[in-house]
């Protein structure tokens, strides 16, 4: 990791911050390299782990060809003219797992289950829908076409090919796929393992009494919630008070067990927030005033070899800095080749929102359909960094640009939809 420079930071929102958005995040994202180590896991425990030795395909699929549909195999050169009809005797029944082991000759046909091998000699099947059966023999007329019906072999994989690349995120269907090829076990890569911890004099933890001043601690819960959902291994630490000897011994023990840190609060500048002084002797860690709302002041770096997210204490805050930053960040330090993050789609705004220009603003919306089709999306209300509220009932950021000034009702915005993240 590269020394980055540092900044002053400040704890006023509407102060306007000094580094973009998009600077921040490509300059955190140039700053890390991709963690090695892999482990082999069955596949019935793969799911949604990065895969981290390409899939070849050791066999053909299908492996033999094989009738599409139930019906009947013949030669194709048996198929009538236009305008006549052909008669072909019934020689045998062909069921999935059971090859037929005799051939089939000019003027026969086999009458064959979906699934199973195609007899020698045969390179085309009729539907059972589609034939005139006359005891032992069956008719059938001139709409067929050669090799109808019939998956060849290695049509949907062949032997020998990437079937899937390292670096993605195994998916069901992808599971499926690998256990088509009849493979077991798949190499994939160690999980992330993130500590997190909250720091603050006035956070209690949820089985503390009711306190005259104090809050009860929800960062942590969402940010365990949002790193077990991207497949980290979480520990664990507590609440840290405001208190540069605790803070010292709390981030030391961090760095030494877990890939990433991610603390809540203490990264602005008030009088207790030792975090920054703290994080300064310990590592090289950049403390950034961000041109964003919610989230403006963010520290990070690194202390040892783990990556540090210093994130700001408002709780929604937390969430837009977690999902708009560290998201993209847990992805490259996976080797993940493709984004952790939804795209970012237009839909019209049914709200007017108040912005000004010069920092890109994280709004939480609904996303909803009206009766005829059409999307669009609101607010959901009192957009306050502290209102977790306003997250929890939105489905979908309203990401309003940096240079973007209000938003009329009506107007297009850019919106990007939780669904699948949290
Ligand atoms: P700070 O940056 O430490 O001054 O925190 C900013 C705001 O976030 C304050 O109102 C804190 O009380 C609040 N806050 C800090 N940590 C947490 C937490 N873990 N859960 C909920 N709110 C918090
Ligand atoms: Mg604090």
């Amino acid at each position: 990791m590269t020394k980055l420079t540092t900044q002053s930071s400040c704890d006023d929102e509407n102060e306007r911050g000094t580094l973009s958005v998009q600077h921040a995040l490509q300059t955190m994202l140039d700053s890390l390299v991709e963690k090695t180590g892999s482990q082999t896991l069955p596949i019935t425990d793969a799911v949604d782990r990065v895969l981290a030795q390409p899939i070849i395909a050791t066999i053909n699929v299908p492996s033999h060809c094989n009738a599409a549909v139930d019906g009947y195999a013949l030669m194709h050169t048996d198929l009538p003219p236009i305008g006549q009809l052909a008669e072909l005797t019934i020689v045998g029944r062909i069921v999935a797992g059971h090859p037929y082991t005799g051939g089939l000759k000019k003027g026969e046909c086999i009458q064959i289950m979906t699934g199973a091998q195609m007899p020698d000699h045969a390179d085309t099947v009729i539907m059972q829908e589609q034939v005139e059966i006359c005891s032992t023999t069956i008719r059938i007329d001139a709409r067929h076409s050669a090799g109808q019906n019939v998956r060849q072999a290695g049509e949907d994989i062949q032997l020998g090919q990437t079937v899937l690349a390292s670096g993605i995120k195994l998916t069901p269907p992808q599971i499926g796929l690998i256990a088509s090829l009849g493979i077991a076990e798949v190499s994939v890569k160690l999980p992330l393992v993130a500590a997190i911890f909250s720091t603050g004099d006035e956070v209690l933890n949820i089985a503390d009494s009711p306190k005259n001043g104090c809050i009860y601690d929800s960062n942590r819960y969402s940010l365990l919630a949002a790193l077990k959902k991207c497949g980290c291994q979480v520990l664990d630490m507590g609440i840290i008070p405001d208190d540069a000897q605790k803070l010292r011994a709390a981030f030391q023990l961090a760095a030494k067990n877990a890939d990433v840190i991610f603390t809540s609060g203490g990264v602005s500048v008030g009088a207790a927030d030792y975090t920054k002084q703290v994080l300064a002797d310990l590592g090289s860690i950049n403390f950034w005033k961000v041109a964003m709302k919610p989230g403006r002041p963010l520290a990070f770096g690194q202390i040892g070899d783990a990556v540090f997210f210093g994130l700001p204490g408002n709780p929604v805050a937390v969430m837009v800095t977690f999902y708009q930053f560290a998201l993209p960040c847990l992805a490259k330090i996976l080797g993940l080749k493709q984004p952790l993050v939804n795209p970012i789609i237009k839909v019209r705004c049914s709200s007017s929102i108040r912005k000004l220009p010069g920092r890109t603003e994280f709004q939480r919306g609904v996303l909803s359909q009206s009766h005829t089709g059409e999307w669009s999306i609101c607010t959901t209300g009192q957009q306050g960094s502290g209102i977790l509220r306003s997250m929890s009932e939105a489905n979908a950021f309203i990401i309003l640009e940096h240079e973007r000034g209000a938003v009329k009702q009506g107007e297009w915005v850019n919106v990007q939809a939780f669904a699948g993240l949290f």
